[in-house]
């Protein structure tokens, strides 16, 4: 995410790093470049200008030129723009109305269908919602088909009538169904052309004003850089929208859209999509993003991540079995899965401050697991438990049956080795305090 623009900042601040005397010009020449960093990364002129100003009038006020720190201190102050110009404080949905009536616009392509249903699955298991999917798009079949295929995966039921070529009577029935059937959140999922036409936006403004939804939201692919802005603006225009969903951000964005988007319809980023599954969605946090764009990762939402998949109970017994010595493949296995039900292996490795940065140009495989996985379900039970057992004989059984071979299998031998070895000490009268030290 934002990769390009993250590196171009990192070396606009090298030149205050650099010089032993900072002078004003120094100062300039950073700004030059932030600006070019913004401008290059698809932001808007003006905003860019507007931005690298205020960063200039800060950088005056603090006295940059006398700290002892002014790459630090310049860093922080564009961060602060940087949160300011994105919009502050995160702004949830808002959930108000039974049922609650959430309208999805946007251009086709956008990521609407995907969205509609990350949202109903967002809602189901964080807000323990009842939602109700509408399909609402008159003009393609294969879309209603699109959004039963994404209700079908989250278990979420979808409102349709392949008949009806009435966008507002489809909308408000669904509405009257929700009623009757217990449902609390209705989304809307609406027809998008690839641009924006008159006949689009009436349809649009039509089920708007017949739904009065409690919240209407604006999907925009993030890709599309100074376009999104335009398209956010013509939306807004009709629609006065609440808020914005910009998707695709785990793509090659470069940030402009993100960044300009609030300053100009004057309405929040509410989520990201970070992918294609059902739970690449996260709520917009300014500061998060600004230390995103910054190259300084994003922790808290890796510790979120982490605190979604701990589950004390399970934590407990892992100890147990570790003091017992019993710690095993199949321990490991879950161990595993844990893991992966956090995100993308890329998508965690961009959140540590740093880290992302540095690996960016390393392909990072999302089955990263696959062949540890693999090897573990060729072994027995009884090896799973015990991996003494595992001899030459086994292991080539093993490495044939993951499709493997005798190296990795020997490789994650003496991996899952030193796991166990470390784990033990961490349970010793050293670990003790260590594990007290973490909070355990
Ligand atoms: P709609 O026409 O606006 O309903 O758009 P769709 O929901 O059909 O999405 C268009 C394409 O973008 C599909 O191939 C989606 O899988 C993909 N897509 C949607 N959201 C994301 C996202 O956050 N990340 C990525 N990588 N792809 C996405």
């Amino acid at each position: 995410m934002f990769d390009n623009l993250s590196d171009k900042l990192d070396k606009a601040f090298h030149i205050l790093k650099g010089h032993g005397k900072i002078t004003e010009v120094n100062v300039a020449e950073t700004l030059k470049e932030v600006r070019r960093a913004l401008l290059d990364a698809d932001v808007n002129f003006k905003i860019a200008k507007d931005f690298t100003n205020k960063v200039k009038e800060k950088a005056i006020g603090q006295d940059v030129l006398t700290t002892l720190q002014p790459g630090q201190l310049m860093v922080k102050i564009v961060k602060d723009e940087l949160i300011e110009l994105m919009g502050g404080d995160a702004v949830g949905v808002n959930l108000s109305g039974n049922p609650t009536v959430i309208l999805m616009s946007g251009l086709q392509g956008s990521g609407k269908t995907t969205f509609s249903g990350k949202l109903a699955n967002f809602l189901k298991t964080k807000k323990t919602k009842k939602p109700l999917l509408v399909a609402c798009d008159i003009y393609r079949p294969a879309a209603i088909n699109q959004l039963h295929v994404v209700g079908d995966q989250i278990g979420v039921e979808v409102y349709s009538e392949p008949e009806n070529k009435n966008a507002v009577s489809i909308a408000t029935n669904a509405i009257d169904y929700a009623k009757k059937n217990g449902f609390n959140v209705v989304i809307v999922d609406t027809a998008g052309r690839l641009a924006i036409d008159e006949e689009m936006m009436n349809e649009i403004a039509n089920v708007h004003a017949a739904i009065k939804p409690q919240e209407t939201l604006f999907v925009v692919d993030s890709m599309t850089g100074q376009d999104a802005v335009n398209t956010a603006k013509a939306f807004n225009d009709r629609l006065n929208f609440d808020g914005v969903i910009l998707t695709k951000l785990d793509g090659d964005t470069r940030g402009g859209a993100a960044i300009s988007i609030k300053s100009i319809v004057n309405k929040p980023i509410k989520f990201i999509g970070t992918g294609e599954k059902m739970d690449a969605i996260d709520v917009f946090y300014p500061d998060r993003m600004a230390d995103r764009i910054l190259g300084m990762g994003d922790v808290i939402s890796l510790v979120e991540r982490a605190q979604e998949q701990y589950d004390e109970e399970e934590a407990r017994k892992l100890q147990k079995k570790i003091a017992k010595n019993e710690f095993g493949f199949d321990d490991f296995l879950s161990q595993i899965q844990q893991v992966k039900k956090m995100g993308s292996m890329k998508d965690l490795v961009g959140m540590i401050p740093g880290v992302g940065k540095a690996m960016k140009d390393i392909e990072i495989e999302d089955d990263a697991f696959k062949h540890i996985e693999a090897i573990i379900h060729s072994m027995t039970p009884v090896e799973r438990k015990k991996p003494t057992l595992l001899d030459a004989k086994r292991k080539l059984r093993i490495a044939k049956g993951s499709g493997t071979d005798i190296q990795q299998v020997n490789q994650l031998l003496k991996q899952f080795d030193q796991m166990s070895k470390m784990m033990k000490m961490m349970q010793g009268a050293q670990g003790k305090n260590l594990m007290r030290m973490m909070g355990q």
